[in-house]
């Protein structure tokens, strides 16, 4: 494959080589990864910056009838959008949360949208690493805004936050006055938290779960990458398009700010290094996986099992042979 003019197709916003190149990045084959290295090399001084916006929630708050309604109102707005997704499922389910592209029927057939159905792959880290790069094509391919859509369980936030430069937790309206027994941790990567279904019924339910978490967000301790008044709670209607302008309008404020203060880039510089920290972490952990590693744990973890050899100092043997 010529890298050079794929990156050329990819930069003058050419769908099908974007396609290509981003099944070139989820490619695990080795051939694939260098090139798919190179190809990133090559794209990342585009001089383009989208808004990476990362969307977390449980199965059934409205993921993606909100992408749908938000997407479309941001094509309406003559914003080229991007859709991506990290699914931790579909490693065990063969399937993928955005598979099933009848869920976005209409963002689907709009020119300006592009939606991509996650990858399967056999680890967390291996499908971060392929979004983060689907993430930076997208980028080249001049989409100004970008989501990343994952289901609410377990890690996949924190990868999905450190891919992002705004991540908005999405909630339905509970039934009582208790909190949705979401974790702290999760509260606190919010930039923004969305009540949706705020129509019909749902909507009193709505206001009260909108104004809990907005005193539970008071609470948090105040960020310095954050304006005031942020992170904010608010509530909409993915299904009645209710309150998706606000959104946008506060998530630009946001962003806006942000790049004024430096905390934009900042992020992303931070953002740059964990990943970093985390391929070499990779890297280290694939090195256990050569026949020799393999050999070497095998025989120690026997020595160990017999009592002929501690873990401690059985570890310290295997982990010598491997620097050799
Ligand atoms: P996901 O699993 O998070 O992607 O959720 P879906 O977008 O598939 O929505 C789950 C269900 O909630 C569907 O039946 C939607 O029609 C419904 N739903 C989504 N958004 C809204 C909303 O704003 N109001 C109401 N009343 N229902 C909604």
């Amino acid at each position: 494959m010529n890298i050079t003019e794929l990156s050329n197709k990819i930069l003058n916003g050419d769908r099908r080589a974007l396609a290509r190149a981003i099944t070139l990045v989820e490619s695990a084959r080795p051939d694939h990864r260098t090139q798919a290295a190179e190809l990133i090399d090559v794209l990342k001084n585009s001089g383009r910056q989208s808004i990476r916006i990362g969307l977390s929630g449980t199965p059934g708050v409205g993921k993606s009838t909100f992408i749908e309604s938000f997407g479309m109102m941001l094509t309406g707005l003559d914003l080229r959008v991007a859709v991506l997704a990290v699914d931790p499922s579909s490693a065990r389910s063969g399937g993928s949360i955005l598979g099933d592209k009848t869920r976005m029927d209409r963002l689907s057939r709009e020119p300006n949208a592009y939606i991509r159905p996650s990858p399967s792959q056999t680890h967390l880290g291996g499908v971060a690493r392929r979004t983060r790069e689907a993430v930076s094509l997208c980028e080249a391919a001049g989409f100004d805004v970008i989501l990343i859509e994952t289901v609410g369980v377990g890690q996949s936030e924190t990868v999905v936050a450190e891919i992002s430069d705004l991540f908005v937790l999405l909630l339905a309206p509970a039934g009582g006055d208790e909190l949705q027994g979401v974790k702290r941790g999760i509260m606190e990567m919010a930039d923004i938290i969305l009540v949706n279904k705020a129509d019909g019924d749902l909507k009193p339910a709505a206001m009260r779960t909108c104004s809990d978490y907005a005193g539970a967000l008071r609470l948090l301790r105040k960020r310095p990458q954050d304006p005031a008044g942020f992170p904010k709670a608010m509530m909409v209607s993915a299904l009645e398009e209710h309150g998706l302008q606000t959104v946008w309008d506060e998530m630009t404020e946001l962003t806006n700010w942000r790049r004024g203060a430096g905390h934009f880039d900042g992020r992303r510089a931070q953002q740059a290094r964990y990943w970093f920290e985390e391929e070499v972490r990779q890297g280290l952990l694939s090195l256990l996986q050569t026949p020799k590693a393999q050999a070497s744990m095998f025989a120690a973890s026997e020595a160990v099992s017999r009592g002929e050899s501690t873990p401690s100092v059985a570890a310290q043997v295997v982990l010598r042979e491997l620097q050799n």
